[in-house]
């Protein structure tokens, strides 16, 4: 399998570095992206397909990288889609579009004899670069373990159940802790630069205590403090995941009262910024109603 053509739509934030990795690693890819650009980091170490049909008419596997589920959806069984191409035999999600699309997707392709296999990965635009993604993978074991060898370019792959959505509701797991996090985190930070605290110190002093999280280890002294806010994660993307985890929540009939309220918070920020923001820049919207700017002091 690894001498066969790996298909791979959309290559941007994630998709871009991950499938570098896996032409890295030796592995041959045909590659589709409705924006140009996207194609200009490969240079010509790949195929470059002008469809989705067309990738899957050249490679057996076919994974994609893309933002929502509508659009996932679309690029599977809408028009030139992936079932229209002659060769395809699994089709593996990276993207995060949530546990309904995946068995609606999974149910889809069974008919056209594609197993559809969920890979949703965890660890931002730096862990795909660096080849260090957590990718949460579900589906027909059989599939799965061909998959798993080509991943393994990506990051460390967890294999986390056979039913379609066990990976998307890991990953929705992931992304609800991560959000609350980071909405938490600043919401004391603010508090703490409004009394007179030092915003870097108070991040040093709580990546040494019990305080720490992703937001304290990396979002802040990376992104926020620096004022830089490129961590390459658009926030309404993240506004997406936490829409897709409450829904989850509430089709299991699992209540989330801290969830509502992260989601709310970050839907104001979307609906204050726009979607495009960087989800780093959620601070900003609590910085506004309190009159601090929480930024690293100058020398
Ligand atoms: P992105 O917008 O940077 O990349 C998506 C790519 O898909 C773009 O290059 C875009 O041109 C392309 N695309 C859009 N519609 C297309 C279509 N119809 N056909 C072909 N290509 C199309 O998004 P991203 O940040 O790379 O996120 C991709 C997925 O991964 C999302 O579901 C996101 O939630 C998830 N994710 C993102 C991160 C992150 O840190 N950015 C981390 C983990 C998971």
């Amino acid at each position: 399998m690894s001498k066969d053509k790996i298909g791979f739509i959309g290559v941007g934030n994630m998709g871009g570095p991950m499938a570098l990795n896996m032409v890295a690693a030796g592995h041959q890819l045909v590659v589709h992206d409705i924006r140009p650009d996207a194609l200009k980091p490969f240079g010509n170490k790949i195929e470059i397909a002008a469809s989705p049909a067309e990738v899957a008419s050249a490679a057996e596997v076919v994974m994609v990288s893309l933002p929502r589920p509508e659009i996932v959806q679309n690029v599977v069984l809408g028009r030139d889609g992936i079932t229209s191409g002659t060769r395809r035999r699994i089709f593996v999600d990276l993207s995060t579009t949530g546990p309904r699309l995946a068995r609606a997707v999974a149910e889809e392709l069974k008919k056209e004899d594609v197993v559809a296999l969920d890979a949703p990965v965890s660890g931002g635009v730096a862990g795909a670069v660096k080849g260090t993604v957590a990718v949460m993978l579900s589906g027909p074991k059989p599939a799965a373990d061909i998959v798993t060898p080509l991943l393994a370019s990506i990051g460390k792959v967890f294999y986390v159940g056979a039913e379609p959505g066990m990976g998307q509701t890991m990953k929705l797991i992931n992304n609800l802790l991560s959000a609350t996090a980071q909405a938490a985190t600043a919401e004391a930070i603010v508090m703490g630069a409004k009394f007179g605290l030092d915003p870097k110190l108070m991040i040093e002093v709580l990546n040494a205590g019990t305080g720490r999280n992703t937001a304290t280890e990396a979002k802040f002294p990376n992104d926020i403090l620096p004022r830089r806010f490129k961590g390459g994660f658009a926030l309404g993307l993240m506004v997406k995941d936490l829409k897709l985890a409450l829904e989850t929540a509430e089709n299991l009939h699992v209540p989330m009262w801290i969830g509502q309220t992260v989601k709310e918070l970050w839907l104001y920020a979307e609906g204050r910024g726009g979607p495009d923001q960087d989800s780093t820049e959620l601070i900003k919207h609590l910085e506004a109603w309190t009159g601090v700017t929480v930024a690293e002091k100058q020398p």
